[in-house]
């Protein structure tokens, strides 16, 4: 497979010859898949996803590889067979690939010559954002391990080491001691190597950089163990700049958000969250006790009503709990909500009267507009309109005078 791309990676512009142009469907979607004498644009294999670009101005939503030297590029509009046209690459995103691609080359390289881990998968995360990884052959790999790794990848950067693309006969000797993970079944003809000057030669079909230094810096970010081996993950060239654009970002806010300094971030949050667990665990409290204050309460307001509403913005299951179990001791019917007044909320219904509670319940869920459930004389919901609770109430109360 020799493609323009393959042959210049660097390539942003071309002229092509329209082969053929005809409609096809494309992910649902009705466009033309167009072949050209060449092409520019990339299409996906070797781990790195397809170029976007354009056609004669039309933008192309897809390029896929067809046979071993050939690639189909679909577009939105059609083109006439013998006609020129004027290709341009997605340079952004291209020049993306190409240095998230040979830093994998780059990693891969100096991991196995430091450390004989062998590469066994990686993968091309896509966008700006996208953190991209190696998959290693080692069941753990150490910080320092990783530490050294990007240093000697970062130093061969600094060293200018050329990086090129040449190809070998496929009955060659060399081809045999060349590092591959597999070529595809239809690859005939010369096969595609590259060389990074003196220190590593892969078969690859990729658009790699011409010379390291185009990588710019390689970040080893973290590791993760897997099935016996170690995903590291990394970001190389633009990537790491606007990682680091965004950390900065992030740090300033935290700064303005703790009123620390950035080294004292963790320590101020650590301290923060320390607060923040012995209060909640004051306010467990307090409502426990505000629950059975407002059950003594009922239970002493004279003559002791039947029914029992309560309700809470700030309560939680425990709370409406604690009211059911000490109302229900003394026979009372017991209606506790607790959330927004008006919207969303939660309910709670009990009696030791089962039987009126499994009719209860659901005519309360239906008024409120929730979905609900109980047993064991309690029906318990979450519910959406608890501006309603007063018809609860009436539904309640006349259910008692009935009994
Ligand atoms: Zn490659």
């Amino acid at each position: 497979m020799s493609l323009q791309c393959q042959k210049c990676s660097y390539l942003r512009e071309f002229e092509a010859i329209v082969l053929s142009c005809k409609p096809t469907v494309l992910n649902q979607l009705n466009c033309y898949e167009v072949l050209l004498n060449d092409t520019i644009l990339f299409p996906a294999g070797g781990g790195q996803p397809s170029d976007h670009g354009q056609i004669a101005g039309f933008d192309v939503i897809n390029v896929e590889r067809r046979g071993d030297c050939s690639a189909v590029h679909y577009i939105m509009e059609p083109v006439m067979a013998g006609q020129h046209v004027t290709l341009c690459v997605d340079w952004a995103r291209r020049f993306d690939h190409m240095q998230q691609h040979s830093g994998q080359h780059l990693i891969t390289a100096i991991a196995d010559q430091m450390y004989h881990y062998k590469t066994t998968s990686w993968n091309l995360a896509t966008g700006i954002d996208g953190k991209c990884f190696i998959e290693l052959s080692s069941p753990s790999i150490t910080d320092e391990e990783l530490q050294s790794i990007e240093d000697k990848c970062n130093e061969c950067i600094r060293n200018r080491i050329a990086m090129r693309a040449r190809w070998l006969d496929p009955d060659s000797d060399e081809l045999k001691t060349i590092r591959t993970r597999g070529l595809p079944d239809d690859v005939a003809g010369p096969v595609r190597v590259i060389d990074i000057e003196g220190i590593d030669s892969n078969m690859c079909c990729g658009t790699h950089v011409n010379n390291l230094s185009d990588i710019q810096a390689i970040k080893l970010l973290y590791a993760e163990q897997k099935k016996g081996n170690t995903i590291v993950y990394y970001i190389a060239g633009n990537r790491v700049f606007h990682y680091l654009g965004k950390t900065v970002l992030h740090e300033k806010k935290l700064t303005k958000l703790l009123c620390t300094g950035t080294t004292e971030h963790c320590d101020s949050v650590e301290r923060i969250l320390k607060i923040q667990k012995q209060q909640n665990k004051i306010i467990r409290t307090q409502l426990r006790e505000l629950a059975k204050l407002l059950s003594f309460q009922h239970l002493h307001n004279e003559p002791v009503d039947p029914l029992a509403i309560i309700h809470r913005d700030d309560g939680d299951n425990e709370f409406m709990n604690i009211i059911a179990s000490e109302l229900t001791k003394k026979d009372i019917l017991v209606f506790v909500t607790v959330g927004d007044n008006k919207t969303n909320g939660q309910f709670l219904l009990a009696s030791n009267n089962e039987t009126l509670i499994n009719d209860l319940g659901p005519k309360v869920t239906d008024l409120l507009d929730g979905k609900g459930g109980g047993r064991k004389g309690r029906y318990q919901g979450k519910v959406n309109n608890m501006s309603r609770r007063s018809d609860v109430a009436t539904l309640l109360r006349e259910a008692i005078q009935q009994k």
